[in-house]
Protein backbone atom coordinates (compact mmCIF):
# COMPACT_ATOMS: atom_id res chain seq x y z
CA UNK A 1 0.00 0.00 0.00
CA UNK A 2 1.42 3.30 -1.12
CA UNK A 3 1.72 5.76 1.87
CA UNK A 4 -1.01 8.13 0.46
CA UNK A 5 -3.38 5.50 0.39
CA UNK A 6 -2.75 3.83 4.18
CA UNK A 7 -5.08 4.56 6.32
CA UNK A 8 -4.22 7.25 9.04
CA UNK A 9 -5.91 6.20 12.99
CA UNK A 10 -6.75 8.35 15.57
CA UNK A 11 -4.91 6.50 17.54
CA UNK A 12 -2.85 3.07 17.93
CA UNK A 13 -2.74 1.71 21.29
CA UNK A 14 0.64 -0.68 21.71
CA UNK A 15 -0.40 -3.86 23.97
CA UNK A 16 -3.09 -5.21 24.06
CA UNK A 17 -3.61 -6.41 27.58
CA UNK A 18 -6.59 -5.22 29.93
CA UNK A 19 -5.35 -1.82 29.76
CA UNK A 20 -5.01 -1.85 26.36
CA UNK A 21 -8.07 -2.96 25.56
CA UNK A 22 -10.15 -0.52 28.29
CA UNK A 23 -8.13 2.55 26.34
CA UNK A 24 -9.18 1.16 22.81
CA UNK A 25 -13.06 0.89 24.18
CA UNK A 26 -12.62 4.47 25.81
CA UNK A 27 -11.33 5.75 22.39
CA UNK A 28 -13.87 4.23 19.83
CA UNK A 29 -16.58 4.94 22.05
CA UNK A 30 -15.39 8.75 21.13
CA UNK A 31 -16.03 8.26 17.41
CA UNK A 32 -12.30 8.23 17.06
CA UNK A 33 -10.47 5.18 15.08
CA UNK A 34 -8.35 2.92 17.24
CA UNK A 35 -6.33 -0.32 16.22
CA UNK A 36 -4.14 -2.04 18.95
CA UNK A 37 -1.04 -3.90 18.32
CA UNK A 38 0.35 -6.95 20.47
CA UNK A 39 3.09 -8.75 20.13
CA UNK A 40 1.65 -12.10 21.48
CA UNK A 41 -1.91 -12.98 21.69
CA UNK A 42 -4.73 -11.52 22.71
CA UNK A 43 -4.21 -10.54 27.10
CA UNK A 44 -1.06 -12.21 26.03
CA UNK A 45 0.96 -11.42 29.67
CA UNK A 46 -2.17 -13.15 31.22
CA UNK A 47 -2.44 -15.86 29.04
CA UNK A 48 1.07 -16.76 29.96
CA UNK A 49 0.11 -16.58 33.85
CA UNK A 50 0.27 -20.47 35.54
CA UNK A 51 -2.27 -21.80 34.19
CA UNK A 52 -3.91 -22.62 37.74
CA UNK A 53 -3.83 -19.20 39.19
CA UNK A 54 -6.43 -17.44 40.91
CA UNK A 55 -6.94 -13.79 40.30
CA UNK A 56 -6.46 -11.76 44.52
CA UNK A 57 -9.56 -9.71 42.64
CA UNK A 58 -12.85 -10.42 42.74
CA UNK A 59 -14.39 -9.78 39.21
CA UNK A 60 -16.20 -6.66 39.02
CA UNK A 61 -12.71 -4.91 39.49
CA UNK A 62 -10.65 -6.70 36.28
CA UNK A 63 -14.50 -4.93 34.17
CA UNK A 64 -13.58 -3.51 31.21
CA UNK A 65 -15.90 -0.85 29.16
CA UNK A 66 -18.86 -1.83 31.80
CA UNK A 67 -19.47 -5.30 30.72
CA UNK A 68 -20.19 -7.74 33.54
CA UNK A 69 -17.62 -10.21 34.51
CA UNK A 70 -18.93 -13.27 36.25
CA UNK A 71 -16.91 -16.35 37.85
CA UNK A 72 -18.09 -19.77 39.45
CA UNK A 73 -15.99 -18.82 42.31
CA UNK A 74 -15.38 -15.80 44.41
CA UNK A 75 -12.59 -14.87 42.81
CA UNK A 76 -12.17 -15.72 39.24
CA UNK A 77 -9.23 -18.58 37.14
CA UNK A 78 -7.01 -17.63 34.55
CA UNK A 79 -9.38 -19.31 32.60
CA UNK A 80 -12.20 -16.66 33.05
CA UNK A 81 -10.22 -13.77 33.11
CA UNK A 82 -8.97 -14.86 29.91
CA UNK A 83 -12.26 -15.91 28.04
CA UNK A 84 -14.12 -12.43 29.78
CA UNK A 85 -11.28 -10.82 27.45
CA UNK A 86 -12.00 -12.25 24.20
CA UNK A 87 -15.66 -11.78 24.71
CA UNK A 88 -15.10 -7.80 25.39
CA UNK A 89 -12.82 -7.86 22.54
CA UNK A 90 -15.28 -9.06 20.64
CA UNK A 91 -18.06 -7.41 21.80
CA UNK A 92 -16.60 -3.86 21.43
CA UNK A 93 -15.21 -5.08 17.75
CA UNK A 94 -11.86 -3.70 18.93
CA UNK A 95 -9.16 -4.20 15.83
CA UNK A 96 -6.66 -5.94 17.40
CA UNK A 97 -3.50 -7.09 15.25
CA UNK A 98 -2.31 -10.23 17.05
CA UNK A 99 1.25 -10.92 16.85
CA UNK A 100 2.32 -8.10 15.26
CA UNK A 101 5.06 -6.65 17.42
CA UNK A 102 5.31 -2.85 17.41
CA UNK A 103 9.95 -1.96 16.94
CA UNK A 104 10.36 1.58 16.40
CA UNK A 105 7.92 4.97 16.15
CA UNK A 106 8.62 8.09 14.73
CA UNK A 107 6.87 11.33 13.77
CA UNK A 108 5.75 13.84 16.01
CA UNK A 109 2.03 14.47 17.66
CA UNK A 110 -0.72 14.32 14.53
CA UNK A 111 1.70 12.48 12.35
CA UNK A 112 3.07 9.01 14.11
CA UNK A 113 4.69 6.12 12.09
CA UNK A 114 4.93 2.67 13.47
CA UNK A 115 7.18 0.22 12.25
CA UNK A 116 5.86 -3.56 13.31
CA UNK A 117 7.15 -7.23 12.58
CA UNK A 118 5.01 -9.93 12.61
CA UNK A 119 5.50 -13.60 13.94
CA UNK A 120 6.06 -14.79 10.57
CA UNK A 121 9.16 -12.48 9.75
CA UNK A 122 6.75 -10.22 7.78
CA UNK A 123 7.05 -6.23 8.37
CA UNK A 124 4.74 -3.71 8.68
CA UNK A 125 3.97 0.08 8.71
CA UNK A 126 1.16 2.16 10.56
CA UNK A 127 0.03 5.76 10.61
CA UNK A 128 -1.60 7.38 13.56
CA UNK A 129 -2.15 10.94 15.27
CA UNK A 130 -1.51 9.47 18.78
CA UNK A 131 -0.13 6.74 20.34
CA UNK A 132 -1.12 5.07 23.48
CA UNK A 133 1.62 2.82 24.91
CA UNK A 134 0.38 -0.45 27.18
CA UNK A 135 3.28 -2.39 27.19
CA UNK A 136 3.33 -3.77 30.70
CA UNK A 137 5.82 -5.10 32.68
CA UNK A 138 6.00 -8.95 32.16
CA UNK A 139 8.45 -9.78 29.50
CA UNK A 140 11.15 -8.37 31.39
CA UNK A 141 12.12 -10.36 35.06
CA UNK A 142 14.49 -8.92 37.28
CA UNK A 143 17.34 -10.84 37.37
CA UNK A 144 19.76 -11.65 40.54
CA UNK A 145 22.96 -10.93 38.06
CA UNK A 146 24.92 -13.81 40.08
CA UNK A 147 27.10 -16.74 38.30
CA UNK A 148 25.09 -19.69 37.00
CA UNK A 149 22.06 -17.34 36.66
CA UNK A 150 21.83 -18.53 32.76
CA UNK A 151 21.79 -22.24 33.58
CA UNK A 152 18.52 -23.90 32.14
CA UNK A 153 17.72 -25.07 35.46
CA UNK A 154 16.64 -21.79 36.37
CA UNK A 155 13.46 -19.87 35.56
CA UNK A 156 12.17 -16.42 36.36
CA UNK A 157 8.26 -17.47 35.83
CA UNK A 158 6.57 -20.29 37.47
CA UNK A 159 3.85 -22.32 35.62
CA UNK A 160 2.95 -25.66 37.43
CA UNK A 161 4.58 -27.58 40.28
CA UNK A 162 4.48 -31.34 38.41
CA UNK A 163 8.17 -31.69 36.88
CA UNK A 164 9.55 -30.88 40.02
CA UNK A 165 7.87 -33.86 41.93
CA UNK A 166 10.79 -35.71 44.16
CA UNK A 167 13.52 -32.47 43.38
CA UNK A 168 15.52 -30.10 45.50
CA UNK A 169 14.10 -26.47 44.21
CA UNK A 170 14.74 -23.48 45.38
CA UNK A 171 12.33 -20.19 45.14
CA UNK A 172 14.18 -17.25 45.61
CA UNK A 173 11.60 -13.91 46.57
CA UNK A 174 9.28 -12.84 49.54
CA UNK A 175 5.95 -12.05 47.47
CA UNK A 176 2.83 -13.39 46.61
CA UNK A 177 4.48 -15.28 42.84
CA UNK A 178 7.54 -17.10 45.76
CA UNK A 179 4.76 -17.40 48.53
CA UNK A 180 2.71 -19.17 46.10
CA UNK A 181 5.15 -21.21 44.13
CA UNK A 182 6.48 -22.42 47.08
CA UNK A 183 3.24 -24.01 48.44
CA UNK A 184 2.37 -25.36 45.03
CA UNK A 185 5.49 -27.27 44.96
CA UNK A 186 5.19 -28.32 48.33
CA UNK A 187 1.77 -29.63 48.41
CA UNK A 188 3.39 -31.73 45.26
CA UNK A 189 6.24 -33.52 46.64
CA UNK A 190 9.05 -31.05 46.30
CA UNK A 191 11.78 -30.39 48.72
CA UNK A 192 11.61 -26.62 48.35
CA UNK A 193 13.92 -24.23 50.08
CA UNK A 194 12.29 -20.53 50.16
CA UNK A 195 15.15 -17.70 50.15
CA UNK A 196 14.36 -13.84 50.68
CA UNK A 197 16.96 -11.41 51.49
CA UNK A 198 14.79 -9.17 54.23
CA UNK A 199 14.29 -9.89 57.30
CA UNK A 200 10.98 -11.53 57.09
CA UNK A 201 8.34 -12.30 54.08
CA UNK A 202 6.58 -9.37 52.80
CA UNK A 203 3.65 -7.51 54.07
CA UNK A 204 1.70 -7.45 50.54
CA UNK A 205 1.12 -11.23 50.87
CA UNK A 206 -2.15 -11.80 50.61
CA UNK A 207 -3.90 -12.63 54.05
CA UNK A 208 -5.27 -15.76 52.75
CA UNK A 209 -1.50 -16.81 52.19
CA UNK A 210 0.34 -15.82 54.30
CA UNK A 211 -0.28 -17.49 57.51
CA UNK A 212 -0.22 -20.61 54.93
CA UNK A 213 3.27 -20.10 54.39
CA UNK A 214 4.22 -18.75 57.84
CA UNK A 215 3.44 -22.37 58.91
CA UNK A 216 5.48 -24.68 56.45
CA UNK A 217 8.33 -22.44 57.24
CA UNK A 218 7.66 -22.63 60.92
CA UNK A 219 7.48 -26.28 60.58
CA UNK A 220 9.99 -26.53 58.46
CA UNK A 221 8.35 -28.40 56.02
CA UNK A 222 9.48 -25.41 54.02
CA UNK A 223 13.16 -24.86 54.45
CA UNK A 224 13.46 -20.91 54.99
CA UNK A 225 16.34 -18.56 54.61
CA UNK A 226 15.56 -15.38 55.68
CA UNK A 227 17.89 -12.05 55.86
CA UNK A 228 20.17 -14.70 53.33
CA UNK A 229 20.85 -14.05 49.43
CA UNK A 230 21.93 -16.74 46.66
CA UNK A 231 25.21 -15.77 45.34
CA UNK A 232 26.09 -18.54 43.12
CA UNK A 233 24.27 -21.24 40.90
CA UNK A 234 25.84 -24.14 39.61
CA UNK A 235 24.81 -27.59 38.45
CA UNK A 236 23.99 -29.51 41.47
CA UNK A 237 23.75 -26.51 44.31
CA UNK A 238 23.58 -23.19 45.21
CA UNK A 239 25.47 -21.06 47.30
CA UNK A 240 23.77 -19.13 50.30
CA UNK A 241 24.70 -16.70 52.20
CA UNK A 242 22.70 -16.29 55.69
CA UNK A 243 23.39 -14.76 58.86
CA UNK A 244 24.88 -18.23 60.02
CA UNK A 245 27.54 -18.06 57.13
CA UNK A 246 27.67 -19.64 53.78
CA UNK A 247 26.02 -22.65 52.87
CA UNK A 248 25.64 -24.67 50.16
CA UNK A 249 22.66 -26.53 49.17
CA UNK A 250 22.12 -29.61 46.93
CA UNK A 251 19.73 -28.06 44.46
CA UNK A 252 17.78 -29.31 41.05
CA UNK A 253 15.71 -26.20 40.19
CA UNK A 254 15.74 -22.80 40.91
CA UNK A 255 12.70 -20.43 40.32
CA UNK A 256 14.03 -16.72 41.04
CA UNK A 257 10.65 -14.74 40.97
CA UNK A 258 11.12 -11.41 42.39
CA UNK A 259 9.58 -9.09 39.78
CA UNK A 260 9.46 -7.45 36.75
CA UNK A 261 9.95 -3.98 35.15
CA UNK A 262 8.99 -2.24 31.98
CA UNK A 263 10.96 -1.79 29.36
CA UNK A 264 12.66 1.22 29.55
CA UNK A 265 14.97 1.08 27.16
CA UNK A 266 11.74 1.01 24.42
CA UNK A 267 10.28 3.72 26.55
CA UNK A 268 13.48 5.41 26.32
CA UNK A 269 14.00 5.16 22.13
CA UNK A 270 10.71 7.01 21.81
CA UNK A 271 12.35 9.75 23.53
CA UNK A 272 10.48 9.28 27.07
CA UNK A 273 12.12 10.81 30.47
CA UNK A 274 12.30 8.97 33.35
CA UNK A 275 12.67 9.59 37.12
CA UNK A 276 16.26 8.48 37.71
CA UNK A 277 15.44 6.60 40.88
CA UNK A 278 11.88 5.56 40.22
CA UNK A 279 12.17 4.95 36.71
CA UNK A 280 8.70 6.23 36.94
CA UNK A 281 8.22 8.23 33.08
CA UNK A 282 7.00 11.33 33.69
CA UNK A 283 3.45 12.02 32.44
CA UNK A 284 0.97 14.63 33.41
CA UNK A 285 -1.28 12.92 36.04
CA UNK A 286 -4.29 14.14 34.54
CA UNK A 287 -4.24 12.93 30.70
CA UNK A 288 -1.35 10.18 30.99
CA UNK A 289 0.43 12.12 28.15
CA UNK A 290 4.31 11.25 28.22
CA UNK A 291 6.52 14.43 27.80
CA UNK A 292 6.41 13.29 24.19
CA UNK A 293 3.25 15.03 22.63
CA UNK A 294 0.90 12.65 21.68
CA UNK A 295 2.59 9.53 23.85
CA UNK A 296 0.11 8.27 26.38
CA UNK A 297 1.45 5.84 29.29
CA UNK A 298 -1.20 3.37 30.41
CA UNK A 299 -1.42 0.95 33.16
CA UNK A 300 1.50 -0.48 34.82
CA UNK A 301 4.54 1.35 32.70
CA UNK A 302 3.32 4.79 34.52
CA UNK A 303 4.70 3.22 38.13
CA UNK A 304 8.03 2.34 36.67
CA UNK A 305 9.97 0.56 38.94
CA UNK A 306 6.72 0.29 41.61
CA UNK A 307 5.28 -2.22 39.53
CA UNK A 308 2.87 -3.10 42.38
CA UNK A 309 1.23 0.23 42.71
CA UNK A 310 -0.67 -0.04 39.38
CA UNK A 311 -3.30 -3.40 38.94
CA UNK A 312 -5.69 -4.39 36.46
CA UNK A 313 -8.02 -2.80 39.00
CA UNK A 314 -6.56 0.55 38.51
CA UNK A 315 -5.30 0.60 35.36
CA UNK A 316 -7.92 0.09 33.92
CA UNK A 317 -9.16 3.80 34.65
CA UNK A 318 -6.72 4.84 32.78
CA UNK A 319 -8.35 4.51 29.17
CA UNK A 320 -11.14 7.14 30.20
CA UNK A 321 -8.36 9.61 30.94
CA UNK A 322 -6.58 9.30 27.46
CA UNK A 323 -9.65 9.00 25.55
CA UNK A 324 -10.99 11.94 27.28
CA UNK A 325 -8.02 14.12 26.58
CA UNK A 326 -7.38 12.55 22.59
CA UNK A 327 -10.92 13.66 21.87
CA UNK A 328 -10.51 17.61 23.22
CA UNK A 329 -7.51 17.64 21.87
CA UNK A 330 -7.99 15.89 18.14
CA UNK A 331 -12.07 16.96 17.80
CA UNK A 332 -11.96 20.39 19.68
CA UNK A 333 -15.08 18.47 22.19
CA UNK A 334 -14.29 20.18 25.63
C1 LIG B 1 0.67 -13.93 38.73
C2 LIG B 1 0.01 -12.56 38.69
C3 LIG B 1 -1.23 -12.38 39.27
C4 LIG B 1 -1.89 -11.14 39.22
N1 LIG B 1 -3.11 -10.99 39.79
C5 LIG B 1 -3.74 -9.79 39.72
C6 LIG B 1 -5.03 -9.61 40.29
O1 LIG B 1 -5.59 -10.49 40.92
N2 LIG B 1 -5.64 -8.40 40.15
C7 LIG B 1 -5.06 -7.36 39.47
O2 LIG B 1 -5.68 -6.30 39.36
N3 LIG B 1 -3.81 -7.50 38.94
C8 LIG B 1 -3.15 -8.69 39.05
N4 LIG B 1 -1.89 -8.83 38.52
C9 LIG B 1 -1.24 -7.69 37.87
C10 LIG B 1 -1.83 -7.48 36.49
O3 LIG B 1 -1.92 -8.68 35.78
C11 LIG B 1 -1.02 -6.46 35.72
O4 LIG B 1 -0.96 -5.29 36.49
C12 LIG B 1 -1.76 -6.19 34.40
O5 LIG B 1 -1.67 -7.27 33.54
C13 LIG B 1 -1.21 -4.98 33.78
O6 LIG B 1 -2.01 -4.75 32.65
P1 LIG B 1 -1.40 -4.01 31.40
O7 LIG B 1 -2.44 -4.05 30.35
O8 LIG B 1 -0.83 -2.72 31.84
O9 LIG B 1 -0.13 -4.91 30.99
P2 LIG B 1 -0.10 -6.40 30.39
O10 LIG B 1 -1.26 -7.20 30.83
O11 LIG B 1 1.27 -6.92 30.71
O12 LIG B 1 -0.25 -6.15 28.82
C14 LIG B 1 0.80 -5.61 28.07
C15 LIG B 1 0.70 -6.20 26.68
O13 LIG B 1 1.61 -5.50 25.81
C16 LIG B 1 2.16 -6.45 24.91
N5 LIG B 1 3.39 -5.84 24.37
C17 LIG B 1 4.55 -5.56 25.05
N6 LIG B 1 5.45 -4.97 24.22
C18 LIG B 1 4.86 -4.88 23.00
C19 LIG B 1 5.29 -4.36 21.72
N7 LIG B 1 6.49 -3.80 21.55
N8 LIG B 1 4.42 -4.43 20.68
C20 LIG B 1 3.18 -4.97 20.83
N9 LIG B 1 2.73 -5.49 22.01
C21 LIG B 1 3.55 -5.42 23.08
C22 LIG B 1 2.37 -7.68 25.77
O14 LIG B 1 2.50 -8.85 24.98
C23 LIG B 1 1.10 -7.67 26.62
O15 LIG B 1 0.03 -8.40 26.04
C24 LIG B 1 -1.23 -10.06 38.59
C25 LIG B 1 0.03 -10.23 38.02
C26 LIG B 1 0.67 -11.48 38.07
C27 LIG B 1 2.04 -11.62 37.45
Amino acid sequence: MSAASEPVYDAIVIGAGPTGLACAIEIQQRDLSVILLEKGCLTNSLYHYPPHMTFFTTPELLEIGNLPMTSLNEKPNRTEALKYYRRVTQYFRLDVRQYERADRIEGQDGDFHVWTSHRVGRTGHHRARKIVLSTGYYDLPNLLDIPGEALSKVMHYYREPHPYWDMDVAVIGGKNSAAIASLELFWAGARVTLIHREPQLSNSIKYWIKPNIENRLKKGEIAGYLSSTVEDITEDCIRVRTPDGEKWLKNDFVFALIGYHPDIEFLRHMGIEFDPATRRPKTNPDTLESDRPGVYLAGVLVAGMHTNEIFIENGRFHGAQIAKDMERRLTGHP
